[in-house]
């Protein structure tokens, strides 16, 4: 097997770093793909992952409730008013 394919096959821990970053869209398209290709051999990342997009959605759905655009927007305002103060 050529060094380039071996690096493909990502150990778990290196599968649970690059899907952490991978939440945050930090995480490279090759990161991305060896994500992919590491959930499909091995199951307790699958699950890991799978965990993590729940998780991710829900932060977001609750962000969305608790702070609409129009909200944060009158939020910057206030604050770069009182910063000038
Ligand atoms: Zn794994």
């Amino acid at each position: 097997m050529s060094q380039k394919i071996k690096s493909i096959f990502i150990s778990c821990s290196d599968s649970v770093q690059c899907c952490d970053r991978a939440q945050y869209d930090e995480a490279t398209i090759f990161e991305k793909i060896k994500i992919y290709i590491h959930i499909a051999i091995c199951k307790a990342c699958r699950e890991y992952t799978n965990k993590n997009v729940k998780l991710t959605k829900l932060i977001k759905k609750s962000n969305l409730k608790a702070c609409t655009k129009e909200e944060k927007e009158k939020w910057e305002k206030e604050i770069a008013r009182e910063a000038k103060k």
